[in-house]
């Protein structure tokens, strides 16, 4: 069990439900460095789990006195990465924002999912499949090697380098002013990423990271 403290653990996450998502994102924190509090009601998930994640419980988190012994409050962020089970979700969205637990991260399988989750104490709400979805469909439709779009319709992402700013430098394919979009960093093969400069040259082959409205991106991907 984890040592106990009186003060919040900075950058401590509590991952409650260890189905595919959770999974991936208790792991990806314990691969990054942070203390990680992992539960699942199924014993089998969390055996399953015990090799990868060093603090992974059997616990059912719609029971607040289960949450009260862990202490869950110790730590600084909650993930509730239950989907399919509304009211398991509810109810334990529901207790950590009655233990006072100050960033709470929902998994929503749907709008209204979210919704209530919100209304009951969620701090943010994901929706990986959506937003996957999305993502994939820019991907898929368009020239993009990889899009990230913010909630304003602003986006950044990896495109090749059009034919007409090849030999150029930004400066002078100015596209910026023609086309709405950033150049904000440069890919070249066999080299790390390089910050963008007004006297950078793109050459052919090089993989651009625009940033800009979302059309806009597309439109700059598809000249490509
Ligand atoms: P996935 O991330 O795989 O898409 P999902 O959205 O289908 O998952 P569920 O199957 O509902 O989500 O739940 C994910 C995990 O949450 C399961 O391993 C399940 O055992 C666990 N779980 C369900 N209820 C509780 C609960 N009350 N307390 C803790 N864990 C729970």
């Amino acid at each position: 069990m984890l040592a106990k403290s009186n003060s919040t653990r900075r950058d401590s996450v509590v991952v409650i439900g260890l189905g595919r998502f959770g999974a991936s994102v208790a792991r990806s924190l314990v691969a990054s460095g942070h203390e990680v509090l992992a539960m699942d009601t199924d014993e089998d998930t969390v055996q399953s789990l015990a090799a990868e994640l060093p603090h992974v419980v059997r616990a059912d988190a719609t029971d607040l006195g289960a949450l009260k012994q862990l202490s869950v409050t110790d730590f600084s962020h909650a993930v509730v990465s239950i989907g399919a089970n509304l009211e398991a979700s509810v109810l334990t969205v529901l207790n950590l924002a009655q233990l006072g637990m100050k960033d709470i991260w929902a998994k929503a399988n749907s709008p209204q999912h979210g919704r209530i989750t919100e209304r009951v104490g969620a701090h943010h709400v994901i929706y990986p499949e959506a937003d996957m979805g999305e993502r994939v469909a820019h991907l898929v439709t368009g020239k993009m090697m990889d899009f990230i779009e913010f909630d304003d319709g602003f986006a950044i992402a990896k495109t090749r380098a059009p034919m007409e700013t090849h030999s150029k430098t930004l400066a002078m394919s100015n596209v910026r002013k023609k086309h709405g979009i950033t150049v904000v960093g440069i890919k070249r093969r066999h080299q790390d990423f390089i910050y963008a400069k007004p006297e950078t040259e793109i050459k052919p082959g090089d993989h651009l990271i625009v940033a800009g409205p979302t059309p806009l991106i597309e439109k700059f991907s598809a000249l490509y």
